[in-house]
C-alpha cells in the first residue's frame, strides 16, 4: 500500500511543534522565561520572504516572544553585524537566525560566526559545527533540517541504524555533512557523494537509507533505489506545471517520487516531508536555547 510508504513530514512536525508548545508552558510556569525568537532578513527575495513569515507564525504558535529584523537590501555589512552583535546581548533572545542568501555585498560566513554559539539555532557557527563532528550533543546545536530529517528516519527505523549503508547526496554545510555526521552517531555505514561521484546510481543502490539534498528536481531515479530502502528527500524545487495551466509551477524533489515509490520501503513527499521538520526543529532548537539559559534541563 502506496500511502503506508509515506512519512507524513507534515504529521510529525505537528507533533513536534505541540510538544514545544507544552515544554514553553511549563519553562514560563516554572522560571517566567519566554523563549525569544529573533530573525534578520536583508533584502526581498520572495521564498526568503516566505519561510521568515512562516517562522515567526509557528514562533508565536508555540509561545514565543517572535522579533523580525528587515532589512533593506543595501543595508552595510557594518550594520547587519551591528543588529546580530544587539540580539547576543539582548536577553530576552535565545535564538538568533539570519535567513540566508544574503546579499553579495555582505560576507555570510563572517555574519553567521558572529552569532553568539549558545544563539546559534541553525546551528552553523564553528563551534556547534565542532561539537556535532566530535559527537558532543548535549550543548550543540544541530542544523534543523537534518535534524529534522533524522527524526523522520527514526520514525521508521529506530534509534539505532547499526548495519545499514546510508548514501547522502549533496555536501553542504547546511543539509549533506551534518546529515552524514548525524547518521554517523547512529552508526549508520556512511557514504556522502557529491557532483564529482562517480557511478551515483549504483551507489544509491547499495543504499538502505537516500538522502537526497542536491536542489536538482527529480535527479534521483526510481531504479537508483534498493528494494525496501527508506528515502528521505531534502530538495524543494519550483518546476513548469503546464498541467495546472498556463504559467503555473508547483514544487518537487530531489527524487522522482513516483518512481522512487516502487521500490522503496518508505519515503517522505515534496511538500510535506522535510520541509516541515525543518520549521518544527527551530522551534525546538529556540526551546532548548531557553531550557539552557535558565539552567533547567532541556525536554528530551
Ligand atoms: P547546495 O547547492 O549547497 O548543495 C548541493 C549539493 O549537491 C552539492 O554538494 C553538490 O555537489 C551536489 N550536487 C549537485 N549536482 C549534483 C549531481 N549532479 N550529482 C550529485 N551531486 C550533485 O544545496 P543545499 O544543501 O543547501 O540544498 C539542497 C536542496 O535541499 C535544495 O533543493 C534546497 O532547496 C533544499 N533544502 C531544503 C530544506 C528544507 O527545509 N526541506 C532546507 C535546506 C535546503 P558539489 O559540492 O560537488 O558542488
Amino acid at each position: 500500500n502506496d500511502e503506508n510508504k509515506r512519512i507524513d513530514g507534515k504529521a510529525v512536525a505537528e507533533t513536534v511543534v505541540q510538544k514545544v508548545k507544552g515544554e514553553t508552558e511549563k519553562l514560563v510556569a516554572q522560571s517566567g522565561i519566554v523563549p525569544g525568537l529573533a530573525v534578520i532578513i536583508v533584502g526581498e527575495d520572495p521564498a526568503s520572504q516566505v519561510y521568515v513569515a512562516s517562522k515567526g507564525k509557528k514562533a508565536k504558535e508555540c509561545g514565543f516572544h517572535s522579533i523580525q529584523h528587515t532589512l533593506p537590501a543595501d543595508t552595510s555589512e557594518a550594520d547587519v553585524l551591528a543588529h546580530v552583535q544587539a540580539l547576543n546581548d539582548d536577553p530576552a533572545i535565545h535564538g538568533i537566525l539570519v535567513q540566508l542568501p544574503l546579499p553579495k555585498h555582505i560576507d555570510e560566513n563572517k555574519v553567521i560566526q558572529t552569532i553568539a554559539p549558545q544563539k546559534d539555532v541553525d546551528g552553523f557557527h564553528y563551534m556547534n559545527v565542532g561539537k556535532l563532528g566530535t559527537g558532543d550533543l548535549s550543548s550543540a546545536f544541530v542544523p534543523c533540517t537534518p535534524a529534522g530529517s533524522m527524526i523522520l528516519l527514526r520514525s521508521v527505523l529506530g534509534d539505532d541504524l547499526s548495519g545499514l549503508n546510508a548514501v547522502v547526496v549533496g555536501r553542504s554545510n547546511i543539509v549533506g555533512k551534518p546529515m552524514a555526521n548525524l547518521l554517523l552517531g547512529a552508526n549508520a555505514t556512511v557514504t556522502i557523494a557529491h557532483s564529482r561521484t562517480k557511478d551515483l546510481p549504483d551507489l544509491v543502490r547499495s543504499a538502505d537509507i537516500v538522502v537526497a539534498a542536491v536542489g536538482r528536481a527529480e535527479m534521483v531515479k526510481g531504479d537508483w533505489i534498493k528494494p525496501g530502502a527508506t528515502v528521505i528527500d531534502v530538495g524543494i524545487n519550483r518546476i513548469d506545471a503546464p498541467e495546472r495551466g498556463e504559467g503555473k509551477t508547483r514544487l518537487t524533489g530531489d527524487v522522482d517520487y513516483e518512481g522512487a515509490l516502487e521500490n522503496a520501503a518508505h519515503i517522505t513527499p515534496v511538500p510535506g516531508g522535510v520541509g516541515p521538520m525543518t520549521i518544527a526543529l527551530l522551534m525546538a532548537n529556540t526551546l532548548t536555547s531557553a531550557y539552557r539559559h535558565a539552567e533547567l534541563n532541556p525536554p528530551a
